[in-house]
């Protein structure tokens, strides 16, 4: 049977969606609780990684290493780069990119990770297309395109205009894009899932700890949804 990973940064993001897997395990890994059990007829484990690039990556590649998932989904919330996707809606990544890599005083492309020398990481088709099925069968706003991360809470009008141009990118978090590095060099497949919980502009701050949670809880709806089938 196929393992689905499920990484979040914060427990609102994770705590209703592992409130329905059966026998659960827990293993605490350099810091990080993975709980594995099974979920809708699914092998799955999940963890909540905390905020940011940093912790998304030791997360990724500690589960890659001690649980093999054939998968993973980097869900939660996010703000929004556009005007199609409002509060509540759906983000699906069709490739993730890190707004604030730059090495361009040195000529190359902003957002360019030296190395795989990838501005953006191709996130799994086929899961990225069943994911925004399930969103249209389930009746919620949905769009798919690239989704852009950074150490960064962007709150301001002109930060998120400049990264939805550089980037053609639709939504903005803080982790998804280095989850999919690290499923990148190890070859795993992955998609990031996030339900729009503020605008990234001036009144983000107000939006996001409101909407937070209910924003959240579409994606625990998506995902139950996604494993059922
Ligand atoms: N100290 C706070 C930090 C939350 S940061 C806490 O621990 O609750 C915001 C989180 O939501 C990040 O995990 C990020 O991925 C996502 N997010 C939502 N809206 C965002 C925005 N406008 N810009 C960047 N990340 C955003």
């Amino acid at each position: 049977m196929k393992t689905i990973g499920m990484i979040a940064a914060m427990e609102v993001e994770m705590q209703s969606l592992r409130s329905y897997i059966e026998n659960p395990v827990k293993e605490v890994i350099s810091g990080i609780t993975f709980v594995s059990g099974s979920l809708q007829g699914n092998q799955v484990v999940t963890a909540v990684c905390g905020v940011g690039k940093v912790f998304a990556a030791l997360c990724a590649q500690t589960m890659i290493l001690h649980f093999n998932p054939d998968m993973i989904i980097n869900t939660g919330v996010a703000g929004a780069l556009c005007a199609a996707l409002p509060i509540g809606s759906i983000a699906v990544s069709s490739a993730v990119v890190q707004h604030d890599m730059d090495t361009s005083p040195l000529g190359d492309p902003v957002g360019l990770i030296s190395g795989i020398n990838k501005v953006y990481i191709p996130a799994d088709n086929g899961l990225s297309g069943e994911l925004s099925a399930c969103a249209k069968v389930l009746g919620i706003k949905t769009e798919t395109g690239v989704i852009a991360s950074g150490d960064q809470f962007v709150s301001s009008p002109a930060r998120k205009e400049e990264i939805a141009r550089t980037f053609n990118a639709i939504a903005c978090e803080m982790e998804g894009a280095a989850i999919g590095q690290v499923c990148y060099v190890n070859r795993v497949p992955f998609c990031v899932l996030r339900a729009i919980s503020d605008t990234a502009e001036g009144a983000s701050e107000i939006d996001f700890p409101k909407f937070v949670k209910e924003a959240a809880a579409q994606t625990v709806t998506l995902l139950l949804t996604f494993l059922r089938h």
